[in-house]
């Protein structure tokens, strides 16, 4: 075979990496389940580059150079186990099969371990940027060997994105399912970044009295700062769209009730079984679950609230001003939250996961895309035992200096009735963080009441048992 890279599975995904591999000068063999879709790609993007299209999966494998590099982007869970159930017995020794679906990390590690005890790397890769970004240059995150990368990644870098500076979005992330767990929580990020964009419109629409086209104009001025990123981007294009058939803004016209496709919630599942807490992504999904529960909302839209009070220009321009720095701060909390939860997924399953090149290679190309995302690669780049973002002397003086407008903003959210739970917890985590002693020494004594679960001292070492039922002596525990 002539082909360096093989791609089977040609909806959206596969077939516009399939174009960005050829586009940028690889032979790419083609095939899917249902060949008509092979034969439109050759005939519509044959011109693009050298495609060889296979109709069978023995042709297709007979395609492809060795050792062969062959990349799923087929409906992740069954489907993806049915097309490595037919294509591995026609590989060999060192073949290397990529999965680029949005597989769960757990899968990834079974697959990876089956088919490495039958000599086939397996590699799953994290692909962000949706359809755009798989033509145009998407966020890669690879998992598998080190001695798979050897032979993808000179692939992954030709078709990557390009951060600022040049370098290419696509970096080794670790071993088996590293690259998958990666990007899930990327995806559990991008959760709380829009949560927490959402949640600014709301206050600056309920509190600052602001219409969709003036939100829009407010985003686009943020935009130009420390917020640069896609999603700010978007958020001013999505609130500057009129609805054609009404003639009312587009977001008025849209049912509020969010949808989700499973990412966040396998974040915050997993960030729950490593007690990592996320608290920020967690609110994103339930954000999502609430809005989406109809009949609960109508049942309580009678219940009491306060009496809003408006807010002349120059106050709502002050609140505004106070709203950024909000954002900012919270922001700040949900990426120190998600590092978080890849350092502990990191320890667990033991992949050395370099967090300022996670950092780098979301730079560009993937949904979460923001000029802040180089401070972070900055800042773990400089410590690589960083302990949290928090910890770093600039997001410490960044969040330092934006607390009062951030506390400012929870409080009139509060007296005026817009829910926040974004903003809200990602204070509560900033707090919680900072303080000095947590009510959780009063938790481990009410778990000692009822249960016996014994207690630690500050005082000293070992640990501890009250005979509540007793004369409250103390005495020592199991
Ligand atoms: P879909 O998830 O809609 O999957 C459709 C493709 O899967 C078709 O090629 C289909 O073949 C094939 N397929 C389904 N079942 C089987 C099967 N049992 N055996 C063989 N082939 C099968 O395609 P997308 O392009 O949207 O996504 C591909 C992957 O990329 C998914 O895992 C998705 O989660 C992931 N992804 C998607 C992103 C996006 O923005 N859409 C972004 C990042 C990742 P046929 O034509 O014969 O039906």
């Amino acid at each position: 075979g002539t082909a360096q890279i093989g791609v089977t599975g040609l909806a959206v995904m596969g077939r516009n990496l399939a174009r960005n591999f050829a586009r940028n000068g690889l032979t790419v063999a083609v095939h899917n389940r249902t060949a008509a879709k092979t034969r439109a790609l050759v005939e519509e993007f044959g011109d693009e580059g050298t495609f060889v299209p296979a109709e069978s999966a023995e042709e297709f494998v007979a395609a492809l150079e060795r050792p062969r590099r062959l990349m799923i982007m087929v409906k992740a869970g069954d489907p993806t186990d049915a097309v490595i159930q037919e294509f591995a017995p026609l590989l060999e020794e060192g073949d290397v099969i990529i999965d680029g679906g949005n597989a769960h990390f757990a899968d990834t590690r079974r697959r990876e371990k089956e088919l490495r005890e039958r000599g086939i790397h397996f590699v799953g890769v994290g692909v962000s940027g949706g359809e755009e970004g798989a033509l145009h240059g998407p966020s890669i995150m690879p998992g598998g060997s080190p001695k798979s990368y050897e032979s993808l990644g000179p692939l992954l870098e030709r078709i990557a994105a390009k951060a600022p500076d040049g370098a290419r979005t696509v970096a080794h992330i670790g071993p088996d399912g590293a690259g998958h767990f990666v990007k899930m929580v990327h995806n559990g990020i991008e959760y709380a970044d829009m949560q927490l964009i959402a949640e600014a419109y709301h206050l600056l629409r309920s509190v600052a009295g602001y219409s969709p086209a003036q939100i829009a104009e407010t985003f686009r001025t943020w935009n130009t700062g420390r917020l640069d990123s896609y999603l700010i981007e978007i958020t001013a294009e999505v609130l500057a769209h009129t609805d054609e058939a009404t003639g009312k803004p587009f977001v008025d016209v849209v049912v509020d009730q969010a949808e989700q496709k499973g990412t966040g919630r396998w974040t915050v599942q997993i960030a729950l079984d490593l007690g990592v807490p996320v608290s920020g992504i967690a609110e994103a999904v339930f954000a999502r679950a609430v809005s989406g529960h109809a009949a609960l909302r109508e049942a309580s839209r009678g219940l009491p609230g306060p009496t809003a009070r408006p807010l002349d220009a120059a106050e709502a321009a002050r609140f505004a001003d106070q709203v950024e720095q909000a954002l900012y701060a919270s922001k700040i909390v949900s990426y120190t939250q998600g590092f978080h939860q890849i350092r502990a997924g990191s320890d667990e399953y033991g992949w050395d996961v370099d967090l300022g090149s996670v950092a780098a290679i979301w730079r560009a190309g993937c949904i979460i895309r923001a000029a802040f995302l180089d401070r972070i690669r900055a800042a773990f780049d400089a410590r690589h035992d960083l302990p949290s973002l928090l910890s770093d002397k600039q997001f410490a003086e960044e969040i330092g200096a934006a607390q009062d407008d951030w506390r400012a903003v929870v409080a009139t959210a509060a007296v005026q009735g817009v829910p926040t739970p974004g903003f809200s917890a990602a204070l509560s985590y900033y707090d919680a963080l900072r303080a000095e002693r947590l009510p959780a020494a009063l938790t481990q004594g009410q778990r000692d009441f009822f249960g016996a679960h014994t207690y630690r001292r500050t005082d000293r070492e070992g640990s501890f048992h009250t005979l509540w039922g007793g004369d409250r002596s103390e005495v020592s525990g199991a």
